[in-house]
């Protein structure tokens, strides 16, 4: 396999990649005996994300993200297997429609890597055949949305023939004036982005076209993602980011003042900082809705307003992403 694009899916292999340099950092982040070598939500990390945590300042907050321990286990009261109703909202096998005039697409399941603390955890995945024409044939009867939202799983892992397929469906619908692209792979996988690209730069002659990057930690930026998204802007997308609040990875304010920053540096808009969805095995990750507001007041002090994201959480069933006050 090519060594940029090689993926790990066994833990040994990838903890030996790491190397010595990066042992205290596990040791702390999964000691030996908490380390799930089994997991159900299996473990799937890029090589790239393995080189940002050699890099990273903070490897461990890097490695909490990635490494399954046996924290997933435990069944606590309240986290459930479809946090976010997704299911009773499922209206195609492929879409999603929660809120007025406006779709997600659960375009693939596959993604650049598993982050362990993923709401679509034990979401009945799978990928789906032929989601362009499925998409398209929403769409004819559906001809008041204005916005598609491509989710997954990661949408960018479609083939580049799929991926195109998929958006030349959508566009034959002229009432869709905003393509919106939810991703992590600017982190995970720029070279799956780039890939793409020749696509990428032709759709805001079609669109309004926003792309929603997922960056946790100021650690999962680089000089590469620095580069796709600085290609995707002079190509004219706007550029946002969402994070989620996570213990042990950005609970912090120093983080989220430095992931601020330097997603700005990048060109990218904090838009929101997402309180955790209760999915099963993720508890370990909760940051109480008091710490979170304590740290956007704190955040709020030390940056300009525009790099001060939205704290919201998504409840089953509301119309929009609820504040959080
Ligand atoms: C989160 C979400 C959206 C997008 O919501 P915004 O508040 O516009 O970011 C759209 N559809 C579904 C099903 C969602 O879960
Ligand atoms: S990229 Fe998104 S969908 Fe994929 S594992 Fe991470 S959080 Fe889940």
């Amino acid at each position: 396999m090519d060594e940029v694009t090689k993926v790990f899916t066994q833990i040994p292999e990838f903890l030996e990649y790491l190397g010595p340099e990066c042992a205290a950092a596990i040791a702390n982040a999964a000691p030996n005996d908490e380390l799930d070598l089994s997991p159900k939500f299996p473990f799937l990390c890029s090589r790239r994300y393995a080189d940002l945590i050699k890099k990273a300042a903070e490897p461990e907050a890097l490695l909490r993200e990635i490494l399954p321990t046996r924290d997933e286990l435990a069944s606590v009261p309240g986290f459930v297997d479809d946090p976010v109703g997704d299911l009773p909202a499922g209206k195609a096998d492929c879409v999603i429609q929660k809120y007025d005039r406006r779709a997600l697409i659960v375009s693939t399941a596959t993604c650049g890597a598993r982050c362990r603390f993923c709401f679509r955890k034990n979401y009945p995945f799978q990928n789906i055949p032929d989601v362009a024409r499925q998409v398209s044939d929403w769409l004819d009867t559906h001809s008041d949305i204005w916005e598609v939202i491509l989710s997954g799983g990661d949408p960018l892992m479609l083939g580049p023939g799929e991926f195109r397929d998929l958006v030349e469906a959508i566009a034959m619908h002229s009432s869709v004036t905003t393509l919106r692209i939810h991703t992590r792979l600017p982190v995970m996988r720029p070279d799956v982005v780039m890939q793409h690209f020749e696509l990428l730069r032709e759709l805001p002659a079609r669109f309004e076209c926003v792309l929603v990057s997922h960056v946790d930690h100021p650690d999962e930026l680089d000089e590469q993602s620095q580069m796709v998204f600085g290609q995707l802007r002079f190509s004219g997308w706007t550029l946002l980011n969402q994070s989620v609040l996570l213990k042990g990875v950005n609970n912090n304010a120093g983080t989220l003042e430095k992931l601020s920053r330097r997603l700005f540096e990048q060109g990218v808009l904090p838009y929101y900082l997402h309180q955790l969805d209760h999915a099963n095995g993720v508890a370990h990750f909760e940051v109480s809705d008091e710490t979170a507001k304590e740290l956007i007041k704190e955040i709020r002090t030390r940056l300009p307003g525009y790099l001060v994201p939205k704290l919201v959480r998504e409840i089953a069933g509301e119309k929009s992403k609820t504040p959080i006050l």
